[in-house]
């Protein structure tokens, strides 16, 4: 793996692609930075090396060019802080003052660039604005896991102007090193916690694990199909009606490959979507007509934390319930203690990220498992086998 390691950039511009895209609150006080966090270790390498940093990021989705509300001069203080020094900032990405800023830049010395997404070339995956970033920086580190799995103008057609000169940063090497662990060289017993809103969207890396896991626990709203499809009575909890056959599937088939399957067997219900709803707790199949399952019931909790505490690796993606809802979130925090126990006790723990990093940071336990993966998407496609065009583009 091509990383910033092997490569000393003393007197260099390094060119980083960071993903800066942290949340805001309305006063724009960055409400959660694990993500500005984990790309200190790849920008203070650098300066230590005597090279200077130009970051380069996006922020949200923003829709028509530049606004206030998606600038990223909200992070530079912040990334100041953190860092120790002061922190250049460019209006523009590209032009004429990020090329006198970037020129200016001195040994030890941080510029970041604004929002890349408030020109449309940059998710249109445009080689000519891919160029103009180019010549920004004499090398280009890639560090943005998060948005690795788009062929974007900074985060892979970029790369192509750097045949020479192009690196991984710790972020990204430590990403692709900790899927690889869990994809191919996972301890048994291997059990994978699926949950989250939809079947759909992890379908593939379900059926994946299938051939990989000893144990597939499935939670959150994307048990309500699974229940649906064996017939029982779900009220009007969270289902994919067009997915009852490929739930039916995957039971078929985790019987054929020897995976055992663990469902809920009793659900926290809802007589709405609030947190102030009336709430209580139903078998898995008998949920009354008007009641929605909006979180996994007591006694799946005693059931999936034992297996969670007797594995030896761990892949965790998406939460049980509705953990944004204080109503609704013991069997998420259940769960993220089981992962944390059996992480004490020897198990590696792989966070997927997205919701369910977002839920052990929202419970203060990032520190307490193995590695909190900074991608959703990313680590998703990843881990379904897919090249990503971020990985590609400094491999090839
Ligand atoms: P995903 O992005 O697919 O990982 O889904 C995460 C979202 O699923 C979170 O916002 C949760 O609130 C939501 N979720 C989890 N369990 C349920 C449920 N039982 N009903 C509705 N939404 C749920």
């Amino acid at each position: 793996m091509k990383t910033i390691d092997q490569f000393n950039f003393s007197g260099k511009k390094a060119l980083i692609r960071v993903d800066f895209n942290v949340p805001l609150d309305d006063d724009y006080n960055i409400t959660d930075d694990n993500r500005i966090t984990a790309a200190l270790p790849t920008i203070k390498k650098i300066l230590e090396d005597g090279g200077s940093v130009i970051l380069m990021s996006h922020l949200g989705r923003p829709k028509d060019g530049p606004t206030d509300k998606y600038s990223l001069k909200h992070v530079v203080k912040h990334l100041g802080d953190l860092l120790g020094q002061p922190v250049e900032f460019a209006n523009d990405c590209i032009g004429d003052e990020a090329i006198n800023k970037s020129k200016a830049l001195k040994d030890g010395q941080v510029l970041l660039l604004e929002n890349l997404r408030f020109y449309k070339e940059e998710e249109k995956g445009d080689k000519d604005f891919a160029e103009k970033l180019s010549k920004l920086g004499d090398i280009y580190v890639n560090d943005a896991f998060g948005t690795a799995h788009r062929a974007h103008a900074s985060t892979a057609v970029i790369a192509q102007f750097f045949p020479n000169a192009k690196y991984f940063g710790y972020v990204m090497a430590a990403e692709i090193a900790n899927a690889e662990k869990i994809l191919n060289h996972a301890e048994k017993p291997f059990t994978a916690i699926m949950g989250g809103s939809k079947v759909s969207d992890k379908i593939q890396l379900i059926e994946k694990l299938l051939d990989k896991v000893d144990n597939l626990i499935i939670g959150g709203g994307m048990a309500y199909t699974f229940a649906k499809a064996d017939g029982g009575s779900i009220g009007t909890s969270l289902v994919e009606i067009d997915k009852l056959d490929l739930a039916l599937d995957i039971v078929k088939k985790a019987k054929e490959k020897g995976v055992k399957l663990y469902l809920p067997v009793d659900n926290v219900i809802a007589d709405a979507f609030s947190n102030d709803a009336n709430t209580n707790t139903a078998k898995t199949g008998q949920i009354p007509d008007g009641w929605m399952g909006l979180d996994i019931g007591p006694e799946t909790v005693a059931i999936f934390s034992k297996v969670v505490a007797e594995s030896k690796t761990i892949l965790w993606n998406g939460p049980m319930g509705v953990f944004e809802m204080e109503k609704f979130l013991i069997g998420t925090k259940a769960i993220a203690n089981a992962v944390v126990e059996a992480t004490k006790k020897g198990a590696f723990s792989l966070i997927g990220g997205g919701d369910s990093a977002a839920a052990v940071s929202k419970f203060n336990l990032t520190d307490d498992v193995s590695y909190v993966s900074t991608g959703g998407g990313a680590l998703l496609e990843y881990m379904e086998g897919k090249e990503l065009p971020g990985v590609k583009a400094i491999n090839e």
